[in-house]
This record gives structure tokens, sequence and C-alpha cells, in this order.
């Protein structure tokens, strides 16, 4: 099993993607079919994927960025109020809201799931009643889903708006329920690193209503509604209600989403496999923290996040990446805390301490190789590079 010390031969990268011939056969046909942009396949590939997860309607993006600032708009979100989310996500959760002319409130993480703390939540609403807070945006960190209870729970009692950044969540559930069908709005991010991709796209998931404003907002603030009314009278009509973007999803990608959405079923048993061999053999190790999965919740395992114990360990966060490297195998961190950035640091005047479970876990956070394409070799491999390292810095 691990018992094999010598190093890999090849270096094992940290997340390619797991394409196979349905996708490139369903591209090929894309391309001869004159019809490569927002078309036909771009709206079987909403249809199925609402229906996956449970939701009333879907719209396809070119990025999970732009569900995000679509969905923020479809809200009416924008100058003067105030969206709560984490400083552990990736930046344009963050971005998109000053984008629309927002400012971001941000909440320390619990430490077991490094999800937003609703508790914390709450006291930051208690002590801000004045300022115009409008909506939640979590995000269900490396597939873990927030606890949907206490977040909704929360948006009921302060009339606000929930937006779930679920770029990690597919396909994961909290208590029972499918991420997707459960806030006002649930973005998708099919980047070429994630559970399924399209290259660059991403899905926005939610009531008819919204997902529908949320359609015009995502193409130039074009009405269809007008198209419609028209189409007798000539096609070439629209009527602009709103200053939208361009962010509309291509048939071109919705081609390779399709076939990957039937194939989520088996990546993910793939994933749990290979959580099963990292587990079996981590847990074992007092220097390092393995990740959680909380009881009522089915994890995306999007990202394995080890956590070590920097106390009981001679080297640093980013020696251990090195000493990994040096063995072949890739790795990564997610995320660099928002905070800790040039841009938010310099704008906000944030400190390090600012969020100190944020701070505290983002240095002594490893995201190892976790993806179908991985055979049980690789994850053993993964497992004696990483039971090697621990060993030669055991303090
Ligand atoms: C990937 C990711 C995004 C952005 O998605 P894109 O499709 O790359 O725009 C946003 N938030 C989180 C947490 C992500 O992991």
């Amino acid at each position: 099993m691990s018992g094999q010390t010598k190093p890999r031969q090849t270096f094992l990268p940290f997340s390619p993607p797991l394409l196979g011939e349905e996708e490139i056969i369903e591209m090929i046909e894309t391309l001869r079919s004159d019809w490569i942009t927002t078309g036909p396949r771009t709206k079987k590939f909403e249809g199925e994927f609402a229906r996956l997860v449970g939701a009333q309607a879907a719209l396809g993006l070119s990025s999970g960025t732009g569900a995000l600032h679509t969905a923020l708009a479809a809200m009416g979100i924008g100058q003067g109020d105030v969206v709560i989310t984490t400083p552990m996500t990736f930046c344009s959760g963050v971005h998109v809201i000053e984008q629309v002319g927002a400012t971001p409130l941000l909440v320390d993480i619990q430490r077991d799931t490094l999800n937003i703390d609703p508790f914390k939540i709450e006291e930051n609403l208690r002590k801000t009643r004045d300022k115009k807070v409008k909506a939640i945006l979590p995000v269900h960190f490396a597939g873990h889903p927030c606890d949907m209870d206490l977040i909704m729970d929360l948006a009921k009692r302060y009339q606000l708006f929930v937006l779930e950044d679920a770029a990690h969540a597919i396909p994961a559930k909290f208590n029972g329920r499918m991420i997707g069908a459960i806030g006002d709005l649930t973005a998708f991010s099919f980047y070429a690193t994630k559970n399924m991709t399209t290259g660059e796209g991403g899905m926005l998931t939610g009531s008819r209503d919204l997902v529908e404003k949320a359609r015009v907002y995502s193409l130039h603030g074009i009405d269809r509604d007008a198209w419609d009314r028209y189409s007798e009278t000539g096609s070439w009509y629209y009527e602009v209600i709103a200053s939208g973007f361009k962010y509309n999803m291509m048939d071109l990608q919705a081609a390779i989403g399709i076939h990957q959405m039937r194939k989520l079923p088996q990546f993910m048993d793939r994933r749990r496999q290979i959580v099963k061999i990292y587990h079996q053999a981590f847990s074992q190790l007092g220097e390092i923290e393995i990740p959680t999965e909380k009881t009522g919740v089915d994890h995306a395992w999007h990202l394995y996040i080890l956590r070590l114990n920097l106390e009981r360990l001679s080297l640093s966060r980013d020696q251990f990446i090195q000493e990994l490297r040096g063995r072949n195998i890739g790795s990564s961190v997610h995320y660099v805390p928002i905070h800790l950035h040039p841009y938010y640091r310099n704008n906000y005047g944030f400190k390090p301490e600012d969020f100190p479970v944020v701070y505290e876990e983002y240095q002594r956070m490893i995201s190892l190789p976790l993806y179908p394409k991985m055979t049980d070799e690789d994850a053993y491999d993964v497992v004696s590079a990483v039971c090697d390292i621990v060993k030669g810095f055991r303090r």
C-alpha cells in the first residue's frame, strides 16, 4: 500500500480535467451545426441542470464570476448596499460586489468546515442595523455545504437575499436538499479545474422569476419578451431595459457541459474513493488534520484540504509544498484570504488578524490532488509523499 517510498517518476498535476470522446464528438457536431453561440444546446443544458439540482430554472453563463455578477444585478443590489461574504474565497466573489457598486462586509469562518460562520453573520447584522445589508453570499467551501438552515433563517429575519457561491459544490446536499435549490440564486462554475467543466462557464439556478431577470442582465439588458412580441412583424426588433452585461453561454460550452453533467455520478464515485484512501492514511498522523464532513451533509469533495499541525512539524506550509513538488506531487493553496491581498488590504485597511480564524488556517492549509482522472496508484503516491515528509520533519 503506502509502503512504497520511491518517489514518483513523473509529476502528478494538481487538477487536470477529464474529458472523453462524448464531449469531443458533441463539440465537433456543434461546430458543424452553424449554431455555435447561445442556442439549442445551451437551452438543453440549462433544462437538464435545473432538473439535476431541483431548481425551477437555470441560466447558462460564460463563467462562475459572470453568474455571481449577474445574480447581484438581478437582485437589484447596487450603490450604497452591503453584501456579507467570507474572506476565505476566490477574489472574484468579492470583486463582483464592488462591481455592482455595493460594499463587501467580510465575516470570519468556522474552523472545522472553513465556511462562513452564521453566528458571526448575526453578530454583524446586529451591529450594523443602520447599514444597508441586502444579501448574504456564502461559499460552500471545498464542496462542504454551509449550514443553510441557519443562513436561510437569518435571511428571513433580516429580509436579505441569499446568493450561494457553489463553484465547489456540484453535486452537494444539505440535510437532503441539493445545493442549487435552497437560496434565492446559486452560482456554479465550470472552470477547467472544477468538478465538471466546460473550459470556462457557469450556471445560475433559482426561481423562474429571478433567473429570467438574470437572463436579461446576462445579455446586454435585452428584453426577450419584446423580441417575442414583435417577432411576427420583424425579428430585427429588440428593447434594452437595463444596462446589462455580456455573459451568455455558448453552445460550444454547453456541448461539453451536457456530457460532463452525465458523468458527474462516476466522477463523484472516484473522488470519494480517493478521499477514502487519503482519510485512512492521514487520520493516523498526529502532525496533520484531515477535512471534516458533518452529519446530514453530502460533500462534493472538490478539494481535499490537509491542515498541518505546525507546532508538531519543523517546516512551514510553503516548505511542505516545496517538499511535495520535490517528490513530483502537485498541490495548491485555497485561498490567499481576501483581506491579505494588496487591493483589499489597502482599500479597506485590513490587518491579517482582523479575521483570526481565516488567517490562522490559511497558514497551515494545503490542497492535495483530487480528481477523477487519478488512479489508486496516484493517490498512494500522494500518501507516500505526505507520510515521508511528515516522518522527515517531525518535531
Ligand atoms: C472558481 C471559483 C469562482 C469563479 O468561477 P469562474 O468560473 O472561474 O469565473 C468563484 N468562486 C469560487 C469559490 C471559485 O472556486
